[in-house]
Order: structure tokens, then C-alpha cells, then sequence
């Protein structure tokens, strides 16, 4: 039969794939045939649970000493979804507003229709810039040649731009050292074409040192109050301040990683601290079960031998999808209420699991790599198990992965 290239076209136009939260429950919408529930396929998606990370906004609002959170929501809102995350708790009233580090992250919040304060975190080009601006998101800023763009892109929207000073107070990352940082605020707080929103600076997230920068960046705020100029909210602390650095919790905080559940460095003292709650899950289904036979060997480069007859189940998610490769050092999968290790190798769309002497899950069968259901698949636990960043445990996780907000 010949294919009719332009039905055909038509009808990919027609199709789309919820990866964000517009249709509750609908996966899948295609012209001419019934839609598909997120309960109705076998490929991974993330749920998003939205009550975990309402109350983890409220914990760590408590934690910093009732501070309003500028919540960060940078590379894919930490997997779970920039807009998705967003539009859960923009209406909270710990939530000041959001922060992301890319322009087309920002964009996305408004285009999503937060209406709550955006502070782009990264840098940008001229051209971006008016565009962030023209969209009420806060640029930081730092450069000594910003001045000039600023004055340009001001006078092209007819109103000064929102900005914030970013201090480089001693992790030499981004922003403009400290010592250097008070005759260049006083010329931006002269010039009609900038109004500063705020200050901030990134911890290094050593104890003594994270003090240190704050006492820095708190000097520079008497330094121009002297001078008669307004720094705005002082902001310093990310995850791992907000638990660790009682003197740099300062006006307003700026969590990322605990939003979402995940301690930002030893999960145990910091749960005792104050204890955070998973708030997504990567579930996969059970495509097929088999006994395998004494000697038989699985997946690429053949590490798992049976050694006697042993089930073993396949389940739908690999590295492609964002769970980790190192997973075969000892995490586990979630099935029916019991975990099961990871053998052989994660490939890019498939990861294996043991399941032992009985066949006791079956094709069809949810199976949960990361999520709060279990200690086994804590995202802390897997970081811990795997050698790797509890950080890449969620910011790896594909955006092309389907939300699903339970
Ligand atoms: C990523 C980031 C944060 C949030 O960090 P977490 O460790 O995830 O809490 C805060 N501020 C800046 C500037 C960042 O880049």
C-alpha cells in the first residue's frame, strides 16, 4: 500500500506526548484512535508527587528560620519537570519565587504562566537578555561591560531592568569578587536603567569557610548601606546551607536538590536535622520473566553467570532514560513490595534484575527504580550504593520521560 506522505504527516502533527502536566492521565493523544492513560503503557515515566514537595517547601522554610524560598528548578527541575514543579507550588506561600540557571528555562516558567518572580541564574547575550527582561525575569549580573547592555536593553523596553548582583565571595566560580564588588554596585545603583532586586553568592559548602563567605557578603551590605545603596534580599544558601550554615540562611533561601527529597550531602545526619520526602518516582514495568539455566550469562560483556537455575526479569528503563549505569554495584528494584539487585549491565532502554528460585513478579508488573516507596530505591540510598552524585541521580533523569502528577 502506498503511504499518503502528507496523511502521514498530518497525523504525527496530530499526536502528542504528555511529558508535561497538560491532560490529567492522558499519555498519548493521536487523530483517529482513543487516548492512552499514563496507567496504560509500559514505557518509564516520572511521577511527580505533589504533596512531598509542598511539604519538603515547608520544611525547609521552617529549617532557614521561616525565609521565604526562591525554589530552584534548573536542569529539568531537577528532572521532574521545570513547569511541572512550578506550577505545584507557586501558590505557597514559603515560595517567593523561582530560580533557574538556562534562558530557555525561564521562558518555559513564564510561557507556563508563573506570574511569581524568575531569576535567571546563568548569564546571557544581549539579545537574551531583553528577551528575559521584556518577560519579568530578574538577570543576574556582574560583569563590569553589563552596564552598558543594560542601558541598551532599557531603552529599548522602556523601563529599568530587574537585577541581581551575583558576589563572588570565595568559590571563584561565577560573579565579581567581593573586594572588588562596591564601587561597581554604586555605579549600577546610580544607573536609571537597573533596580537591584537582591545580592547573592554561592557557599562552597565548606563549614568554616561558608561562615566566612558570609560574614563577606554581609560586610558588603553595611559597605553600601553606608553609601546610601539598596542590596535588596541578601541570599546565600542553597540545600546544604539551609541545613548546615545557620549564618548564611540570611533574608531568603535558595534550595534546589531538597525541594525534591534528596539530602545534599549525608543523608542520615540531615534526616535527623530534618527529614525530607521523596517527591517522584522512576517507574518502569516487568517486560519479561525467564529461568535461566546453571552457566547461562546475561546482558553485554556476560558479568553475571547463573549459577544455578535462577529467575531473572527485564524491566523497561535503562541509561538512556537517566537511571545509572553503576546501578549493577548493588542497587536494587522495587517489584510488588520486595527489591531485587540489578545484573549484568544497564543498557540504554533495559536493566535486569534477580528475582531468585521462584518466578514471583510477571510481565506487566510495576517496577520502581527511584522513589520513596522503599529504602533500597531512596535516591540518597542509590547515590550511596553506586558511587554517584545523588545530584545525577535526579538531574540525569531524561526530560523526554513522561510526568505524571499522582
Ligand atoms: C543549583 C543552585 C542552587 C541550588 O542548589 P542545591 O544544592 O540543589 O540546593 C542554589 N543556587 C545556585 C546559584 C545554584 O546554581
Amino acid at each position: 500500500m502506498k503511504t499518503d506522505r502528507r496523511k502521514f504527516l498530518a497525523a504525527t502533527a496530530a499526536f502528542a506526548l504528555n511529558t508535561s502536566t497538560g491532560v490529567a492521565g492522558t499519555l498519548f493523544q493521536a487523530k483517529g484512535s482513543k487516548a492512552v492513560n499514563s496507567r496504560d503503557t509500559l514505557d518509564p515515566i516520572i511521577e511527580v508527587l505533589p504533596s512531598a514537595i509542598i511539604s519538603n517547601v515547608q520544611t525547609l522554610h521552617r529549617l532557614s528560620g521561616n525565609k521565604p524560598v526562591i525554589a530552584v528548578v534548573k536542569n529539568n527541575g531537577y528532572g521532574l519537570g521545570v513547569d511541572t514543579v512550578a506550577k505545584i507550588i507557586e501558590s505557597q506561600p514559603e515560595v517567593m519565587g523561582f530560580a533557574a540557571v538556562k534562558v530557555d528555562e525561564c521562558m518555559t516558567l513564564r510561557n507556563a504562566g508563573i506570574r511569581k518572580p524568575v531569576l535567571h541564574l546563568g548569564m546571557a547575550t544581549e539579545s537574551e537578555s531583553a528577551m528575559l527582561a521584556s518577560n519579568d525575569v530578574q538577570l543576574s549580573v556582574y560583569d563590569a561591560s553589563i552596564q552598558k547592555m543594560l542601558e541598551s536593553i532599557s531603552r529599548e523596553l522602556g523601563k529599568p531592568i530587574r537585577c541581581q548582583c551575583y558576589i563572588d565571595t570565595g568559590m571563584c566560580r561565577m560573579g565579581i569578587p567581593y573586594y572588588r564588588a562596591g564601587s561597581w554596585m554604586e555605579k549600577l545603583a546610580a544607573s536609571k536603567a537597573a533596580t537591584i532586586e537582591g545580592t547573592f553568592t554561592e557557599l562552597s559548602e565548606d563549614a568554616d569557610f561558608d561562615k566566612e563567605q558570609a560574614r563577606r557578603l554581609i560586610a558588603l551590605r553595611s559597605e553600601m548601606k553606608s553609601k546610601g545603596v539598596n542590596t535588596g534580599n541578601l541570599h546565600a544558601a542553597s540545600s546544604h546551607g539551609i541545613y548546615h550554615c545557620n549564618e548564611a540562611r540570611l533574608d531568603v533561601v535558595r534550595p534546589g536538590i531538597a525541594l525534591y527529597g534528596a539530602y545534599p550531602a549525608e543523608a542520615e545526619p540531615e534526616r535527623k536535622i530534618a527529614p525530607l520526602s521523596v517527591a517522584f518516582r522512576l517507574v518502569a514495568r516487568v517486560l519479561r520473566v525467564e529461568q535461566l539455566r546453571p552457566g547461562d550469562t546475561v546482558s553485554y560483556g556476560r558479568h553475571y553467570t547463573a549459577k544455578e537455575n535462577v529467575w531473572v526479569a527485564t524491566i523497561s528503563a535503562g541509561h538512556a532514560d537517566g537511571y545509572l549505569r553503576d546501578a549493577v554495584k548493588g542497587a536494587r528494584v522495587l517489584i510488588n513490595g520486595a527489591t531485587y539487585p540489578v545484573i549484568g549491565a544497564v543498557s540504554a532502554s533495559h536493566t535486569i534484575v534477580e528475582i531468585g528460585q521462584e518466578a514471583k513478579v510477571k510481565p506487566g508488573d510495576r517496577a520502581i527504580l527511584v522513589g520513596p516507596d522503599h529504602a533500597d530505591i531512596h535516591p540518597n540510598n542509590l547515590s550511596s550504593v553506586t558511587g554517584v552524585s545523588v545530584y545525577d541521580v535526579l538531574m540525569h533523569l531524561s526530560a523526554k520521560l513522561p510526568k505524571v502528577v499522582v
